[in-house]
């Protein structure tokens, strides 16, 4: 039986990467902005709709980037339903995490309960819109405003999605997109920040150059955070399949969807009728009473079935050892509930009809 596990990469055709990278053999320019790095930036910028892109070696010193220019010992407001890099991001760079709950529907941030987290200390606010799910953009605005604090958002799982006809991008100060293998358009490794201030373009190419604004001196700390021509490459290609990888996931997205909508005990989160989606998770949530397994009782027999899904997210960021033991952590009761019987059910281009079919036989048997 075919192993299924809840992402597989997508690749280019080998012929059309290996004709995006031949001319390298010739410049012999590999790295540091080059040809098919300042490319990859203009195409992005074009497809994502916003002004200004900085790239680099992955999501996670991208989130560094937009952090590092934060007062060290600052508080940044964020969620703990996410992949640990997010609440990693804000610790390495000198910050503390202040974690607020998520609303059940979308398991977003609820904006509802930053005021109360805010002290004299917060200088910016993380929110992530988990699962292309989009965070409530407009109250997250309103309370930044209105206490002076930067939104920096984790656009991780957010890739090309519009809300109310607004690119994702566009939402905040600065946006993050990782371009990790796993993600809906990847560069193997790589990341990126999009923002509206056009003079940070300056500050990212040095920080991700160890620091250097020229050749000789270092003005400030950075560290070295470059994204390669051979990534660069990766992405040019990748990004010209962009949409027919889209549609691919919306029709498996739409299976599941068909096939699991009348199940008692299995709750699928709507979709925002607001935004353009990118389907990049289908996460499901059990209910054990009415569905008569529990979330890690059905890992266990998909599992049986070759059927490998993730645990995304569980456990909450604030339960990593690296929190409790340096930070104050706040109770959030609905995202450790939530944390506690989601599940992400494998969703990628390349899965098949049959395939979403074969997981969704083995929910159905209960
Ligand atoms: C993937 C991901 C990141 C980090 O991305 P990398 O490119 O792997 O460093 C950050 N936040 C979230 C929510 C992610 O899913």
């Amino acid at each position: 039986m075919k192993t299924i596990h809840v992402v597989q990469s997508s690749m280019p055709l080998r012929e059309e990467y290996m004709a995006e990278i031949s001319d390298i053999w010739d410049t012999r320019w590999l790295t540091h902005s080059g040809p098919k790095h300042e490319k990859l930036s203009k195409l992005l910028c074009e497809y994502l709709e916003v002004p200004h892109i900085s790239l680099f070696a992955n999501g996670h010193l991208a989130l560094e980037a937009a952090l590092s220019r934060l007062p060290v010992g600052s508080e940044v407001i964020t969620t703990p339903f996410t992949f640990a890099s997010t609440t990693q991001a804000i610790i390495h760079c000198g910050l503390v995490p202040v974690f607020c709950d998520i609303e059940p529907t979308y398991m977003t941030m609820d904006a509802s309960q930053i005021e109360e987290l805010i002290t004299d200390k917060t200088s910016a606010i993380l929110p992530v819109h988990v699962y292309g799910y989009i965070c409530n953009y407009k109250e997250i605005g309103r309370i930044a405003h209105l206490h002076k604090l930067m939104v920096i958002y984790d656009a991780a799982h957010a890739f090309g999605e519009y809300i109310d006809r607004v690119t994702v991008g566009n939402l905040g100060d600065i946006s993050m997109f990782s371009f990790h293998s796993t993600k809906v358009f990847h560069t193997v490794e790589g990341g990126g920040l999009v923002y509206a201030d056009g003079t940070l373009k300056k500050e990212y190419a040095a920080w991700r150059q160890f620091g250097m604004y020229d050749k000789e001196d270092a003005e400030q700390m950075g560290t070295n955070a470059k994204m390669t021509e051979m990534h660069a490459a990766m992405g040019l290609c990748n990004l010209r399949h962009i949409e027919e990888q889209i549609s691919l996931r919306c029709q498996n997205a739409m299976r599941y969807r068909e096939h699991l909508k009348d199940i008692s005990g299995l709750y699928i989160p709507p979709q925002q009728d607001n935004v353009e989606y990118n389907y990049a998770y289908f996460p499901v949530l059990f209910e054990k009473e009415k569905f008569g397994k529990d979330r890690d009782m059905v890992i266990s027999d998909l599992e049986k079935h070759n059927i490998f899904p993730r645990k995304y997210f569980y456990p909450l960021t604030s339960k990593f050892d690296i929190c409790k033991q340096k930070f104050k952590i706040q109770e959030t009761p609905i995202a450790e509930d939530i944390s506690n019987r989601v599940l992400t059910l494998p969703l990628y281009a390349d899965l098949t009809i049959e395939d979403v079919d074969r997981i969704c036989a083995v929910l159905k048997e209960y």
